[in-house]
């Protein structure tokens, strides 16, 4: 028998290592009972299992700040050139922004309604605190202290955005951190798209090499990913057994719906009565499409299957539909911002940090803006919910508890996440004068 393992694709030795890691992880839990058995498996879960898993996270943590800086400014800028296509660009802007803020919205509505994060039992969540103290302890015991809405305004604007990078993981920082961070590659990206071509030019070719580069390091990440999801599942359940597998089914199950409501509810309303086309009609058009974004978890690799079926089978004007497509590839995210929404108040939740409606509004910000700024790679968004939960002071850490199933989730996005381009280039192109399919693009 050849090893045909080689030939898995990325997801299933993902899911295989899941599977495997949590399998072995219940079994150890159910029999290793003995204080001799639980000392000396405590030592290789301390000492070999997790920090073998931890490689594998403290690589995504490595590139939060260099990608979420290039991503934001880079999509801004390509977003806010908006002299280059006008009308087109503007509306492309306010559809991406609207369908955005419909999703987190969407994901806000999930996570409040079903509180998949109080869906475990207070043992499991007891542990899972105890693995993860540090800041959650803290902000547990204080609770949350309510900052002035002025001042949290104005933390958004950073003073010295290098002082707010290099605090952006530290769990007491009051600062803006990782917020203003982004807040100043907004400022960054606009003022870039005004400067003249000459200017932005090489500056814009030195930003797209750093965020290339933090592309390559997430596929290193990636590489890793089989073992160390392996490694977290067996350290996350041998610990605490099977009711956290439980507990991550019901917050899987939760950010499905919520995909599901944007993709099959709000996708098809906007067709229907703003884009004048039929949802039915439009979602068969498409199925090319939706099989390779969720087979490839990767918008920017769905993106040429994207730019034929929208010429030759929605039949939209190429000159639209390429700027829309290239664009949102990278910088129109819908499923991701409302994924990093469930996922990011779910472990919120697990965490006892009890978000106020005023801190609930800062996260959507933070999703809206992280889904402009996600590299459209699997697993693309894991630092930015890295960089969320540590704002919000939750433990960065923590994002190993949904490591393993982010896979499956991840391919689901990604499909409303291109689904989201297609949507937006037919909204945009309705009403624009046709050209002939295959016409030079104008762009
Ligand atoms: N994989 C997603 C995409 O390519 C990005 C992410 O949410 O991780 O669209």
């Amino acid at each position: 028998m050849t090893w045909k393992i080689w030939k898995w694709s990325g997801a299933a030795l993902i899911l295989a290592g899941l599977f495997l890691g949590s399998l072995a992880g219940i079994i150890v839990n159910h029999q290793v009972v003995t204080p001799a058995g639980l000392a000396c498996l405590s030592w290789w879960l301390e000492q070999v299992i997790q920090p073998f898993g931890k490689v594998f996270i403290r690589i995504i943590f490595m590139v939060v700040i260099p990608l979420i800086f290039s991503a934001i400014v880079l999509g801004v800028a390509e977003m806010g050139d908006v002299r280059k296509l006008g009308r087109i660009g503007l509306k492309s802007l306010g559809y991406t922004l609207l369908l955005t803020t419909t999703g987190v919205l969407v994901a806000l509505g999930v996570v409040n309604v079903f509180a998949p994060g109080q869906h475990m039992t207070e043992a499991t969540r007891d542990s899972l605190r105890a693995r993860y103290v540090g800041a959650a302890a803290e902000k547990v015991a204080q609770g949350v202290k309510e900052t002035p809405l002025a001042d949290t305004l104005l933390n958004l604007i950073p003073q010295n955005p290098l002082a707010e990078a290099v605090q952006a993981f530290s769990p007491n920082y009051t600062g803006g951190g990782l917020i203003s961070v982004m807040v100043f590659s907004l400022f960054f990206g606009v003022a870039l798209a005004m400067c003249a071509p000459a200017k932005r030019e090489p500056l814009t070719a030195v930003l797209q090499g750093v965020f290339e580069v933090c592309l390559v390091i997430i596929g290193f990440a990636m590489k890793l990913a089989p073992v160390g999801v392996a490694c977290l599942g067996f350290a996350l359940t041998a610990q605490i057994g099977a009711d956290l597998l439980r507990s991550l089914g019901f917050y899987a199950a939760v950010v499905i719906l919520g995909l599901g409501i944007q993709q099959w509810l709000i996708y098809p309303l906007f067709l229907k009565f703003i884009g004048g086309r039929s949802p039915l009609a439009f979602f068969k058009d498409i199925k090319e499409v939706l099989l390779t974004a969720f087979s490839t978890s990767s918008s920017n690799a769905t993106l040429p299957v994207s730019l034929r079926v929208a010429e030759t089978q929605l039949k939209l004007p190429a000159r639209i539909s390429r700027f829309v497509l290239t664009v949102g590839a990278s910088a129109n995210q819908n499923g991701t911002a409302l994924y990093e929404g469930v996922t990011v108040l779910f472990l919120a939740q697990v965490f006892g940090v009890d978000l106020s409606l005023g801190q609930q509004a800062v996260v959507a910000f933070m999703c809206i803006l992280a889904g402009l700024g996600t590299a459209g790679v699997p697993g693309g968004s894991l630092p930015l919910v890295v960089g969320v939960l540590v704002t919000i002071g939750v433990p960065g850490e923590s994002i190993a508890i949904i490591l393993g199933i982010d896979r499956l989730l991840d391919m689901c996005r990604t499909t409303l996440n291109v689904t989201g381009d297609l949507v937006i280039a037919v909204l945009v192109s309705k009403g624009e004068p046709a050209e002939p399919t295959g016409a030079p693009a104008q762009v």
